[in-house]
């Protein structure tokens, strides 16, 4: 009987540096080595979404489209694969079906191949617009399954939702626990019973958090998965995916164990060691250790750093441990939320306001929202008490439609808002736009000349301790809102995701 290989999808070009660099790999930094990527059989490098088009529009001055040609035309032969957060694009909120459908088609010519698409809260009818653009434009569909645990969240309920994408139309299924939650008795175990039920192909994608990816692949593989997802050190380990060589290692003598040229993973290691170096102000030791808080909070690693930021801002920095302590009180009342982007921040954010100003007396819009079905249907009710004091403070009750039903069309007026402003009106232009207007204007505002360079000054001497990561603040946006403005007294506060700043807005209980 022959065994079937196992394959490695590559992340270093995307999860790897937004795990662990706080998104900041540049274009210039990934195409030297995107050939040898290319050439090393990985089947699939993920190389764009997530936050990496957001990051090149706010703080890297890079057109992602530019980017997602350059690398396409650098590692043409491997699939490339993009994160999606299905309605929500690569923002925080739902966007109308149309833009959704214009952002695939043009991520779709610019070379994407492969899309992982998820929703925050595992709604379906979040995910299915999109995975029938990824469809009609040709290209394979992965559905993703946000794994998290709580008690709605049961092994039956997500075998289901494996049989909902496969119905969908989806090509394979993704298992996407970007916690590194997932240990390795229940991969095994989901995977065989989701192979009983689906004849697509499953790829597990985890992160070594809390230690438990390496060991929860080689079980996925016992079990028969077709995919794991690994990086490359030292973009790979702690809030990253396992680094490939690791798990090279780790399967040696295994039936399925694929074949890489070790040599030359070798000498990528020693060139993203480099990078690594070069991005030394956005990394950070606590993100590169295991964390085994992670089971009990369930705190996106990536986060976990940026929130001890986001606490000393407000001068709780003292206050950490406790506001960890109320993020599952804070989840347990909005449904159980999986915490992935966005609700991960919002949930996360709403935890602090519990803290500073006592439970909900203090509700931010975003977790608001959620409680109004802004979002989705969350996989649990909403606590009835947290339900009520919403509804007082909003006036509102909550909605059952899916989000986007409710929203008009999109692109004729981001065409129109791009040529009252004298710029490019083309639907990459456009659906950026939607998403990230400051930015795109920014981006495209006709430079000033450069200065003459002048000569080269002496290198400043490094700090010998490597510098925390705040992200540099830049110009505020407010998180857009799933709902419209309403009156009464607001506050502001900064977070950090995904080592972007943003603004959210609170009203006063
Ligand atoms: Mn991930």
């Amino acid at each position: 009987m022959t065994v079937k290989t196992v394959q490695f999808n590559n992340t270093v070009l995307r999860d790897g540096h937004q795990s662990l660099a706080a998104t900041r790999m540049t274009t210039a930094q990934m195409l030297p080595v995107a050939p040898e990527l290319d050439d090393l059989g990985f089947a699939g490098l993920e190389t764009w979404g997530g936050a990496t088009i957001d990051s090149c529009l706010r703080y890297l001055n890079e057109n992602p489209f530019d980017r997602l040609r350059a690398l396409k035309k650098a590692a043409p032969k491997t699939p490339h694969i993009m994160l999606l957060r299905g309605q929500n694009i690569v923002q925080y909120a739902s966007f109308p079906d149309d833009v959704v459908e214009a952002f695939v088609n043009c991520s779709a010519q610019a070379g994407m191949d492969i899309f992982r698409i998820f929703d925050a809260l595992n709604d379906v009818r979040n995910l299915r617009h999109a995975v029938q653009c990824v469809i009609k434009a040709g290209k394979h569909a992965r559905g993703e399954i946000c794994y998290t645990t709580s008690p709605v969240h049961t092994l039956e309920a997500f075998v289901q939702m494996g049989v909902e994408l496969e119905a969908m139309g989806c090509h394979s299924i993704g298992i996407k626990d970007m916690a590194g939650l997932i240990k390795p008795g229940v991969a095994a175990t989901l995977i065989r019973e989701l192979k009983k039920r689906v004849k697509i192909p499953i790829v597990l994608h985890s992160h070594d958090t809390a230690g438990l990816a390496a060991a929860s692949y080689l079980a996925a593989i016992d079990a028969g998965v077709d995919a794991v997802e690994t990086s490359i050190a030292p973009f790979a380990n702690g809030t990253a995916q396992p680094d490939t060589l690791r798990m090279l290692a780790l399967l040696d003598g295994h039936p399925r164990r694929p074949t890489f040229d070790e040599e030359r993973l070798y000498k990528l290691q020693e060139y993203f060691t480099g990078v690594y170096q070069e991005l030394a102000k956005f990394t950070s030791p606590a993100n590169e250790k295991v964390d085994a808080d992670i089971l009990t909070y369930q705190v996106p690693g990536g986060m976990l750093s940026n929130f001890r930021t986001q606490l000393k801002e407000q001068g709780m920095a003292d206050k950490f441990q406790e506001v960890l302590k109320e993020i599952p009180y804070v989840r347990a009342c909005l449904g159980y939320v999986p915490l992935v982007t966005p609700t991960s921040q919002i949930v996360g954010t709403q935890a602090m306001l519990n803290v500073k100003f006592g439970r909900w007396k203090n509700i931010s819009q975003p977790a608001a929202d959620i409680a109004l079905g802004k979002y989705g249907k969350t996989p649990g009710p909403i606590a009835p008490e947290v339900l009520a004091q919403v509804e007082k403070q909003t006036g509102k009750k909550p909605i059952t439609e899916r989000p986007a039903d409710l929203l008009e069309p999109g692109m004729p007026k981001l065409r129109e808002q791009l040529r009252a402003k004298g710029l490019p009106d083309t639907d990459e232009m456009a659906v950026l736009y939607a998403m990230f207007p400051q930015q795109v204007e920014a981006l495209l505002k006709p430079k000033a000349p450069a200065p003459a360079a002048p000569a080269a000054p002496p290198p400043a001497p490094k700090p010998a301790a490597p510098a925390p990561s705040p992200a540099p603040a830049p110009a505020p946006v407010p998180l857009p809102s799933a709902s419209p403005r309403t009156n009464g007294h607001t506050r502001h506060f900064a977070i950090t995701v995904n080592g972007v700043r943003r603004m959210v807005t609170v009203r006063e209980a």
